[in-house]
């Protein structure tokens, strides 16, 4: 019948229900499970793993099938806004920030994000006086990259509901809760929000992805509802409002809400995350939830059939985390910690015993995370024995997936870091492994149930198929993908890659 994904693309754009033989390709369960060449059978948009051998066949020699690639923290709709908003990422000069801001603001008021001032030459951060002397009559607030800390203008500091004390009123730098105060008076057009967030959905959809775990944004469950209809990519969220916020009851569909979001800390380049010990510039960052209202809020979250994501960098959170969990007794598979950087001797045990999953992001340490880099300067040289790493999560035998957070949302990069063992002191994951964690258990992790994810008899149809086999090199370079296909359906078909 005929080779190449391309035939293949073709005739599931047709009819995605269509029977069909899939032979010479390598593929992965997404599981744990190693390579295999037997030939696999797609039908009513679901695998078949012993095709009948008079269905048409498709001959893929050379491609790689990779099931249900799933982000499993991500920020879509806060990646729509940013590309909305002025982007200050990737500058290198303290001088560059004035320049941009001035080159991208037409008029109204300016929204500068994803500053990171550990990559700059002069590393102190923006301030009030810079931002009043380039914009005197029009607000203008600067995210930082982590989405902690934001620099004001006298205007936009008009905002917040109390008067700021006179050290911040001076530096215009806030954390935490006044950047919800500071951000809120800016939102951005719905529509124009709902078709830049379609757009990164297909992006990622030409990377290979099916699956996102959406982390929370403004309005999410909102937002969410709004994108029915073909979009690319399955949806699972967490809301970081409360629960009245949810729909009235958990949904089966493509996009659905899963839980409830809980930021328990900051993040280490704001020097907000709650460590047990001290940043090397003093303080030791805050705890934003204690412990009875956790309790409380998590107790309602379950009993309402909910997930929890639990945002926990500091050890000093992960702590706070554990306790609460174990005070209330939370079920198995009912909560994840989001992040998980650095832990203290028997957390990993503790998340174990408690049947909690870990939603780890392998880039942080790639890119804060090396020699001389934004961990260093908060934490001091020693910094990395503080850090859980990988294979240690896989030792404890704890449930782990993988997320970009968005920065960047690059699921490719993120793989090969994962595997760095110069990145996690040889305790970086196996291939296969790190295969599983944005498959199979990302996917098990957001539904709860195999119903994709991973290449099983009867399981969804959700993969992309690449030249080569990543997996066997190690992620070591960004595969090309030929086709994304969701539940049977195309979603992605490269026309520019040859047959055969
Ligand atoms: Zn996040």
């Amino acid at each position: 019948m005929g080779h190449s994904p391309r035939v293949l693309g073709e005739l599931l754009r047709k009819d995605p229900q269509a029977q069909v033989r899939l032979e010479g390709l390598t593929w992965y369960d997404g599981c744990g499970g190693s390579a295999s060449t037997a030939p696999l059978g797609l039908a009513q948009g679901r695998y078949r793993l012993a095709p009948p051998q008079e269905w048409p066949a498709i001959q893929l020699a050379g491609w790689t099938m990779l099931p249900g690639l799933c982000d499993a923290h991500q920020h879509l709709f806060h990646q729509a806004r940013r590309s909305l908003r002025t982007v200050l990422a990737g500058i290198k000069s303290r001088s560059e920030v004035g320049e941009r801001l001035r080159a991208a603001s037409a008029g109204g008021p300016v929204i500068g994000v994803e500053w990171d001032e550990s990559e700059w030459d002069d590393q102190r951060a923006p301030t009030r006086a810079e931002l009043d002397e380039l914009f005197p009559d029009r607000p203008a607030i600067l995210i930082r990259i982590c989405g902690h800390v934001v620099i004001a203008n006298s205007i936009a500091m008009e905002a917040l509901p109390v008067k700021p004390e006179r050290e911040a009123a001076e530096s215009g730098y806030f954390t935490e809760e006044d950047v919800l105060h500071l951000s809120r008076p800016y939102p951005t057009d719905r529509a124009a929000l709902l078709a830049a967030t379609r757009e990164r959905a297909a992006e990622l959809a030409r990377q290979g992805l099916t699956a996102v775990t959406e982390m929370g944004a403004r309005d999410l469950p909102e937002l969410a509802a709004a994108l029915e209809g073909d979009f690319p990519l399955r949806m699972g969220y967490f809301h970081a409002g409360p629960v009245e916020e949810l729909p009235a009851e958990p949904q089966n569909g493509p996009i659905r809400a899963l839980g409830r979001k809980f930021f328990l800390d900051g993040s280490l380049g704001g020097c907000t995350a709650a460590l047990g010990g001290q940043y090397l510039a003093g303080g030791a960052g805050e705890l934003i939830w204690g412990k009875s209202d956790l309790c409380r809020a998590l107790e309602e979250t379950f009993s309402g059939g909910w997930q929890a994501a639990i945002h926990v960098i500091g050890d000093r959170a992960v702590e706070q985390a554990l306790n609460c969990l174990e005070s209330v007794q939370a079920p198995a598979g009912s909560a994840r910690l989001e992040h998980l950087e650095m832990v203290r001797p028997g957390h990993l045990e503790r998340i174990a015993q408690l049947g909690c999953g870990v939603c780890f992001q392998p880039n942080f340490m790639d890119r804060w995370g090396r020699q001389g880099g934004l961990y260093e300067q908060r934490l001091g040289a020693d910094f990395r024995s503080m850090f859980v790493r990988p294979g240690e999560i896989r030792k404890a035998g704890v449930r782990l997936a993988y997320g970009t957070d968005g920065m960047p949302p690059l699921l490719w990069p993120a793989l090969r870091s994962s595997v760095d063992d110069s990145l996690f002191s040889g305790d970086a994951d196996s291939p296969r492994d790190a295969l599983a964690a944005v498959a199979g258990t990302a996917a098990m992790m957001a539904s709860g149930k195999s119903e994709y994810g991973g290449i099983k008899e009867g399981l969804a149809a959700d993969f992309c198929l690449v030249q080569n086999d990543p997996v066997a090199e190690n992620f070591k370079e960004k595969p090309v993908v030929a086709l994304t296909v969701m539940g049977g359906r195309p979603t992605w078909l490269n026309t520019t890659v040859k047959d055969g």
